[in-house]
């Protein structure tokens, strides 16, 4: 018996899946949601559902959501007879797992159909296309968006993983300005222009950043090489892996263990702060050879502007096609871009 196909099937729980969902539900596409399993491997590889949001902590970047008290800034903006506004925001700022969980609700409430598990296997090669989920269950639809995102790389350390969400992050922009990094030294590990950057941002609130390399060149551009160079917060710490991150419970993150590999020799450094930016991993293994990828293996966009994908039918959205901006709000934007894309392509082929 065939399967009656969806109209949309969304594959991915981050800010472009639900973003994507909110729209296509309001469009009466009725989408349905794969947000992703809950597993072990999902959890240490930080692919679980609701994304790399949901693994940060406070989020001050995302419009409309301040960090602070909401009702305060809301009493000092609004003219007096607007202040029953106030009563809808009691709360104070919003962190990233309650953002993701607020998108997520909202996404449910206009009617999206949610599964908690991954995709693990496409077929886009004739309509409907056919989804298979890890549980084997197989799902037709008509249009697929992806929002599967991507996972920053770790060095894979005990002690690294120990500290995630107390002062080990791979993310600057979202955590660089926690309270715990002010006028701290800190560590930033990698040698490419990410690492620069979130070293340069760093050095706006740390009292020093140690930039961690394996090797004695950068691999950044020359002028992102000479920003390192030229900032005197900036101290780069050639020929040098990380055997260990120091800490513990009750303070988090405390400093580093450094092995050279010139001499194989030891030191430590002080540092309540432990940053990777050695790279991102798109998440998109299950996509191999079922559309066009780019050389480092993100969905290729095939239009300028738009989120087509080279499958006619597959849109992208957020992180998974995008290795420049990587910000929950363009990841979000990305989202509704596919949207209505994906509800302009099913009305021109009247599906
Ligand atoms: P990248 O260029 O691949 O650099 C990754 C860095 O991490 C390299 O220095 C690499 O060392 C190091 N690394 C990788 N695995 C490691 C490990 N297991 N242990 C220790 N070190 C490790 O990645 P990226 O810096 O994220 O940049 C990605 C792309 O975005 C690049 O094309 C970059 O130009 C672009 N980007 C541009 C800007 C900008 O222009 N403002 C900012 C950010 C990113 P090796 O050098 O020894 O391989």
């Amino acid at each position: 018996m065939d399967i009656v196909a969806e109209q949309v099937v969304i594959v991915g729980s981050g800010p472009a899946g639900w973003t994507a969902a909110i729209y296509a539900a309001r469009a009466n596409l009725q989408p349905l949601v794969f947000e992703g399993a809950v597993t072990e491997e999902n959890r240490l590889q930080g692919t679980m559902p609701l994304g790399q949001l949901a693994l940060t902590t406070e989020v001050e970047n995302y419009p409309g959501f301040p960090a602070g008290d909401l009702s305060e800034f809301l009493r000092t903006s609004l003219p007096a007879e607007e202040h029953w506004l106030i009563d809808l925001h009691q709360k104070a700022g919003c962190s990233g797992p309650e953002l993701m969980h607020l998108m997520r609700r909202q996404a449910a409430n206009f009617g999206t159909r949610i599964v908690t598990d991954d995709i693990a296997e496409v077929d886009f090669d004739s309509q409907p296309f056919k989804l298979r989920s890890l549980g084997g269950e197989e799902t037709a639809a008509h249009c697929v968006i992806l929002a599967t995102g991507a996972r920053a790389n770790y060095l894979s350390l005990e002690s690294e993983e120990r500290f995630k969400n107390n002062g080990v992050s791979a993310c600057a922009v979202c955590d660089g300005a926690l309270p715990r990094f002010r006028d701290q030294p800190l560590v930033v590990v990698g040698g490419g222009d990410s690492a620069v950057e979130e070293a340069d941002y760093l050095s706006k609130f740390a009292s020093k950043v140690y930039m961690i390399h394996r090797r004695d060149q950068l691999r950044a551009s020359k002028i992102m090489a000479q920003r390192a160079h030229d900032n005197p917060k900036i101290e780069i710490v050639w020929n040098h892996t990380v055997d260990e991150v120091l800490g513990n419970d009750a303070d988090g993150v405390t400093g580093v263990r450094l092995r050279s590999t010139v001499d194989n020799s030891t030191r430590e450094l002080v540092a309540t702060g432990f940053f990777l930016a050695i790279g991102h991993t798109p998440n998109t293994a299950f996509l191999d050879d079922k559309l066009e990828l780019t050389e480092k293996k993100y969905v290729k966009w095939t239009v300028p502007f738009r989120t087509n994908t080279s499958v006619e039918g597959v849109f992208a959205a957020g992180d998974v096609a995008d290795d420049y901006y990587r910000q929950a709000v363009t990841a979000a934007g990305s989202g509704c871009m596919a949207a209505l894309d994906a509800e302009r392509w099913l009305a021109a082929k009247g599906l």
